[in-house]
């Protein structure tokens, strides 16, 4: 399965947020899917005269990309092509980012919580005294 987190781990910070830039400043002209392979061409951040194509497989649950820039391995428009891809599916919500989502509601309610038993501590202490 292709997912968004399963992208995202493939790749460096860095280059993921680039990759997001270029994605969201519409500069993946189109996208497809062939079989196993997402392929789209990117318009170059520095040189908008300038196109490469991105290819992304999935192989038993593992991600490849290729690219005719430079880079040409696991770069930022292999991580636009893909987020294209995952818009273009409409898919909901990544599974992982509604389990960090509900982790971080959890540790809210425990840190609240948490205040709570100080601040009961605290007047119990009071009382002692
Ligand atoms: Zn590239």
């Amino acid at each position: 399965m292709f997912s968004k987190s399963k992208l995202k781990d493939k790749f460096a910070l860095v280059t993921w947020n680039r990759g997001l830039h270029l994605f969201r400043s519409h500069n993946v002209l189109s996208v497809a899917k062939d079989g196993d392979l997402i392929r789209g061409p990117v318009r170059s951040a520095t040189n908008a005269q300038v196109t490469y194509l991105s290819v992304i497989e999935v192989i038993d649950d593992e991600i490849f990309t290729r690219c005719t820039c430079p880079v040409a391995r696991y770069c930022k428009h292999a991580v636009a092509v893909g987020n294209e891809f995952l818009e273009s599916q409409d898919t909901a919500a990544d599974d992982k980012e509604v389990e960090q989502w509900l982790t971080s509601l959890k540790k809210a309610e425990n840190g609240v919580a948490a205040r709570k038993k100080v601040i009961v501590y605290l007047l119990e202490y009071k009382k002692s005294k």
